[in-house]
């Protein structure tokens, strides 16, 4: 029998008040029947939000280190599950154990990153100008906090969002990705285990049209954090701003790895595959451009179509594959349609470019590595995001035209660059516009106590993870307090 999962309002697991329901199916295998879960309305929503608001009255006066021993309890019991959950996950998006177990590890890192943080929440203080007089700005919590979040990090993203919340006092009503509600579901019902009280964090399955959009404009919710898609991300930031909310956006990335002709070659190859095939492709971070030195160019093309033909696909419960399905059958159709503009715009399709089906495949949304050689910035698979296991290689003269090359896009979240050359390595650093830069190191491996988080249409300028999550999750409160026992003027008693 299938599980049946519910909302968590106000401290109760319940069904969607219209009773609908959707069922999520494994992408590897379309006969396993992960969950069914709530197809939340509008009303399930506003009752979330009620629940949120009543509850933040007490949360917020509870002590921030107090606060944060239920998130440190909360990563005590998601390292216990850490097994269990990243099976789920694996279920449930489809991405290798290898990978689920790295997003669930990437939730208990934040839950004991965010647990210290609970003593910390540094404020500031200053001299001021006034003498007997006192001055200084402390964090306070924004209030009820609406999170929207994709499916391709089903935990580490909500983490990312729910622990630093929390800990700084606010509220939290999530809306997981439609795809990846269970994980959710589960960090639910680790925080009730924890002893976060009914309110506090509640969680509501439903679609983005739906629930989603009813977050935005809800009169309830201060600060809406949303990782996912730079058109939907569009979307939220007109209608949050109409509202005058503060919204947090991480959005898309057409993340480029440069392979310098002095770059260890093995190394860099080694990067790409798991910067381009790694999670199938589906990351925010994924390599999707590989820039290459014209000296190395013939050289490390045949280097990584052999050995990307050689990955491994199959279902991520198989601890021996390497690459798992795509998430959904939409998902696969559109990378393939992306092939299919890539052919059209002239692009040599030098491997994949088509649906893997061997065998119990069949079953699933799989596709097979797919390499374009050829590729001109200007052409749409070197621009857009593709969320696929799709690489366009270009073809660079100089280190100078490579970084040129990587900047010319409409995103900027995060890049890398493989040479031995120290220079040449810091004049990346300097010159890279992009949020991250790996030098000898993949697109991806973000670790979550430095600031995650992309320049152009890759966001509004916020930052998850590390201590800038607090520049989403509280307000600057300045404070003076003046012992003199007499009326004294800022910018008048004292002067030039
Ligand atoms: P998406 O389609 O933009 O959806 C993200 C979330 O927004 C989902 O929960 C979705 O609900 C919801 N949503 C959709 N339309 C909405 C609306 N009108 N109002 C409010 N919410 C709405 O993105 P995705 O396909 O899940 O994820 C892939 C994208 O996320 C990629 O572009 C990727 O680069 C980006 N991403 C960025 C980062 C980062 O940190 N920069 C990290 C990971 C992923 P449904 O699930 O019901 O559609
Ligand atoms: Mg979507």
């Amino acid at each position: 029998m299938a599980h049946h999962f519910n909302n968590y309002i106000a401290g109760e697991w319940v069904p969607a008040k219209s009773g609908k329901t959707v069922e999520n199916r494994n992408p590897a295998d379309n006969d396993d029947l992960v969950g069914v879960f709530p197809e939340s309305g509008v009303d399930d929503l506003n009752e979330a939000v009620a629940a949120a608001r009543s509850a933040y009255a007490r949360w917020r006066k509870v002590p921030a280190p107090v606060r944060a021993l239920k998130i440190q309890r909360a990563g005590e019991l998601m390292r216990e599950r850490k097994e269990e959950i990243s099976r789920q996950m694996t279920r449930e998006m489809g991405k290798v154990m290898a990978e689920t177990r790295g997003d669930t590890q990437e939730g208990i890192d934040t839950a004991f990153y965010m647990a210290g943080e609970g003593r910390r929440l540094f404020g500031v203080t200053t001299p001021v100008e006034l003498p007997s007089k006192f001055g200084m700005a402390v964090r306070r919590p924004v209030g009820v906090a609406g999170l929207i979040t994709p499916w391709n990090f089903p935990m580490a993203i909500p983490t990312w969002k729910v622990f630093p919340a929390l800990v700084a006092g606010n509220a939290v009503v999530i809306k997981p990705a439609t795809y990846t509600p269970a994980t959710v579901c589960d960090l639910g019902l680790i925080l009730e285990e924890a002893g976060v009280p009914p309110g506090v964090f509640n969680v509501v399955c439903g679609s983005g049209s739906t629930v989603g959009e009813a977050i935005l404009g809800h009169p309830g919710v201060d600060v809406i954090s949303f990782t996912g898609s730079s058109a939907v991300g569009r979307r939220i930031n007109e209608v949050g701003g109409k509202n005058l909310k503060r919204v947090s956006l991480e959005l898309g990335g057409k993340n480029a790895q440069i392979v310098l002709a002095d770059a260890d070659l093995e190394l860099a190859l080694e990067g790409v595959l798991w910067g381009a095939y790694g999670t199938t492709g589906q990351r925010c971070t994924a390599t999707s451009r590989l820039i290459l030195e014209n000296k190395v160019h013939d050289k490390f093309v045949k280097m990584l179509i052999d050995a990307a033909a050689r990955l491994k696909l199959g279902p991520g419960l198989d601890e021996s594959v390497q690459v798992g399905p795509l998430v959904s059958a939409s998902q696969r159709e559109t990378v393939h349609s992306y092939v299919e503009v890539g052919r059209k715009e002239g692009a040599e399709l030098a491997l994949g470019g088509e649906f893997y089906v061997e065998g119990e495949s069949k079953k699933g949304y799989f596709y097979k590595p797919t390499v374009f050689l050829g590729v001109k910035a200007a052409m749409r698979i070197a621009r857009e995001e593709i969320f696929g296991p799709v690489l366009s290689v270009l073809k660079v003269k100089d280190a100078d035209e490579a970084i040129d090359v990587l900047n010319d896009s409409s995103y900027g979240l995060s890049s890398s660059i493989y040479t031995r050359d120290v220079n040449l390595a810091f004049k990346a650093i300097e010159d890279i516009e992009a949020g991250i830069t790996y030098v000898n190191g993949p697109t991806i491996g973000a670790e979550v106590h430095l600031p995650f988080g992309g320049v152009k249409d890759t966001g509004n300028g916020h930052r998850e993870g590390s201590f800038t999550a607090f520049d989403v999750f509280t307000e600057w409160k300045s404070v003076y307090v003046d012992y003199s026992g007499r009326l004294q003027r800022a910018q008048i008693d004292v002067g030039a």
